[in-house]
């Protein structure tokens, strides 16, 4: 099966007028179709920067990086992203801000403002579509944000931490919400997250990251049972505790090395 991404010796170093720094040392990945991959790891191991170079907004120092078999050389729309904040526009309503992709990618037909329209039906904001973004609850806000990425119909998401500002029960039902939406649009993701047991509800596969330099310490499959329950469920399966506490230890000896 080809992969949707690819990444082969990744190195990147983040060059100022003072030093260089080392953010990723030679790290391969490959994501296949449909999987669900998270990275977790110390803070500044260099997630987001990984995840802005497979989006095209960062070119890496040395390395190859694929997406669909095609060398990622810019942003691309089958790429979406989604960050911890929302960056909403004030000034636009709900059904603005969700369909801002396709005007900038000029494809604001009607066809497409109607796939936006039962988008943000199914997402439950079928009453906010005129309201605007400060009228919104958090929880409310990323789901508008999450329309409006899936908006453009992209086939690989790239998820930055996009729970980390909302309270605990609100980020549980997004991401189940979030996780149910793209499996069923049969979507390929990766997902930052420094929370462990997101990262093992949602994913197929955890990938743990090192740090000073960034690098791929070890990768965890996550059992079928657990895979295919909902998060909410996946966290009673019998083995989560255990695959938890596994991946905590990795991420402990990853931040000794700090
Ligand atoms: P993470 O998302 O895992 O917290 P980042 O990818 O943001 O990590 O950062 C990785 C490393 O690169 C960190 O040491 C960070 O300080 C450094 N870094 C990130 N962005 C820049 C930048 N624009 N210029 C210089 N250094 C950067
Ligand atoms: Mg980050």
């Amino acid at each position: 099966m080809e992969p949707v991404v690819e990444l082969q010796h990744i190195t990147h170093v983040y060059v100022s007028d003072r030093e260089a720094s080392l953010a990723l040392d030679g790290l391969d990945l490959k994501v296949f179709p449909g999987e669900f991959v998270s990275l977790v790891g110390p803070s500044g191991c260099g997630k987001t920067t990984l995840l802005s170079i497979v989006a095209g907004l960062l070119n890496p120092t040395k390395g190859g990086v694929f997406v669909y078999g095609r060398k990622v050389e810019g942003p691309t729309p089958e790429v979406g992203y989604m960050l911890q904040q929302d960056y909403l526009f004030p000034w636009r309503t709900i059904f603005e801000n969700a369909s801002i992709g396709l005007e900038l990618t000029g494809r604001l037909d009607d066809k497409q403002l109607t796939r936006t329209s039962s988008l943000l039906e199914e997402m439950g904001l079928e009453e906010a579509k005129n309201m605007y973004p400060q009228q919104l609850s958090g929880g409310m806000r990323q789901r508008v944000a999450l329309v409006r990425t899936l908006s453009t119909d992209p086939g690989l998401l790239l998820l930055d931490e996009p729970f980390s500002a909302l309270d605990y029960q609100t980020k549980l039902q997004l991401e189940d919400l979030i996780s149910e939406t793209l499996r069923e649009k049969n979507k390929t993701a990766i997902l930052v997250t420094h929370d462990l047991s997101e990262a093992v509800a949602v994913s197929d596969r955890v990938i743990v990251l090192g740090s000073h330099p960034g690098k791929i310490r070890r990768t965890f499959q996550v059992p079928e049972h657990i895979r295919l329950a909902r998060p909410l469920v996946a966290r009673e399966q019998s083995g989560f505790n255990e695959l938890f506490h596994e991946i905590w230890r990795e991420m402990e000896s990853a931040g000794d090395k700090e």
